[in-house]
């Protein structure tokens, strides 16, 4: 289901999110017992969907513009900053030591911080532990570092099944785990807001800061994904 989401773009969640209160419409029994029942988008979804497509009617804004710059902060600005925070801390022992005593300051030290960002927390994967991170409740994000939460991770089977069935979600996301690292999940808070320090892999050990930093991925630094060596590596 979150191989689903994930491959929902912004556009198609809005778009859905439009028809979706036909489903409240439906008697009882012709509903099925089975699905998940947050299907009736939230209010804040039905009321950007309204305004947007207002807007777009009135020639006020246009739709590839918005896709375009959602797209940047999603998976341009945001993980970018927190790629260097991993990578400085791949290359910089002390660096490192600092970000998992106390992540808020050492990131900070790379020029991050702002909203949404102000009470963080690096967890450390390693070959016998990975840490995945979730908001169950809602959304919580770490801004600064990551941008905005991609769709899949606002969704409700995601927020669920990362608690249930963490390996299984994994698995999704194309990341085989073996039945020997522990899997630790984090619920990000308000107060809280996590990041993952992936593990840097093997065949990157002549590879400056920088390149380092463009091998690692949004998805890794939620835990979804591991930092793939790179192609043709660099040793
Ligand atoms: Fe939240």
């Amino acid at each position: 289901m979150v191989g689903d989401s994930e491959s929902m773009d912004r556009r198609s969640f809005l778009k859905r999110a439009a028809a979706a209160p036909v489903a409240g419409a439906f008697p009882a029994d012709m509903h099925d017992q089975d699905h998940d029942h947050q299907v009736v988008p939230s209010d804040p979804a039905l009321r950007t969907k309204a305004l947007e497509s207002l807007l777009v009617e009135k020639g006020l804004v246009d739709s590839d513009a918005l896709d375009a710059i959602v797209d940047m902060y999603e998976n341009k600005i945001g993980p970018r900053n927190g790629a260097r925070v991993v990578a400085r801390a791949w290359v910089d022992p002390a660096y490192k030591k600092r970000l998992l005593a106390d992540a808020g300051p050492a990131i900070a030290e790379l020029g991050y911080s702002g909203v949404q960002g102000e009470h963080m927390v690096v967890v450390e994967n390693t070959p016998k532990a990975h840490n995945l991170v979730v908001c169950t409740l809602c959304s919580c994000y770490p801004w600064p570092v990551l941008g905005l939460p991609p769709v899949w991770y606002k969704s409700a089977p995601y927020r669920s099944r990362a608690v249930i069935d963490p390996r299984g979600v994994l698995r999704e996301f194309g990341t085989e785990l073996s039945d020997d690292v522990e899997i630790r999940v984090w619920d990000s808070t308000a107060e809280i807001r996590y990041l993952v320090l992936p593990e840097r892999p093997a065949g990157t050990e002549k590879m400056t800061e920088e390149e380092l930093a463009a091998l690692v991925t949004r998805d890794s630094m939620i835990g979804a994904a591991k930092v793939a060596a790179p192609r043709g590596g660099k040793v």
